[in-house]
């Protein structure tokens, strides 16, 4: 998809969509964010129908924490390579558990979201939880314009 769609709670959204939420959801639940507090997850449909998860993972050693977003990409190539991701969910929540917390990609993961679409020459959605009532789909490729990238790189 080109461009960004808000939508002004859950439920507009499509099924699909929803249920990658759901899933992202859960994948939250195994975070491990004893700093933070901070628990995310992200889930990936692949064009096959997999569905794959992951989780925020932090580290004493700050620097090393890893968003759930790169995780589950990383995940995808490794364990389903070949496969095109077709949309990305991706939500948090804080220490209580009881509510979503507003949370937009990093700029780090956008930037891997962008090349993971370049590779499979296909943009994907993203969906992100944006603001107590705004959930936004987009793709990498307008969540991160004027962009680095490979063609930045050859001769
Ligand atoms: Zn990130």
């Amino acid at each position: 998809m080109k461009g960004l769609e808000i939508y002004k709670n859950l439920e507009e959204l499509d099924n699909e969509s929803k249920y990658l939420v759901h899933k992202a959801k859960e994948a939250a639940h195994h975070a491990y964010a004893p700093y933070s507090k901070f628990f995310v997850g992200a889930a990936l449909m692949l064009n096959d129908g997999t569905v794959v998860t992951a989780s925020n993972q932090e580290n004493a050693s700050y620097p090393l924490c890893m968003c759930a977003e790169r995780v589950a990409l990383y995940v995808a190539a490794t364990q389903h390579p070949g496969k095109v991701i077709t949309k990305m969910a991706i939500v948090a929540h804080k220490k209580n558990h009881k509510e979503l917390a507003a949370a937009t990609s990093c700029g780090a993961c956008r930037q891997v979201m962008l090349e993971f679409e370049q590779r499979q020459h296909k943009p994907f959605e993203v969906i992100m939880h944006h603001a107590p009532n705004e959930w936004i789909k987009s793709s990498a490729s307008t969540l991160l314009p004027y962009s680095f990238d490979a063609s930045n790189l050859k001769d």
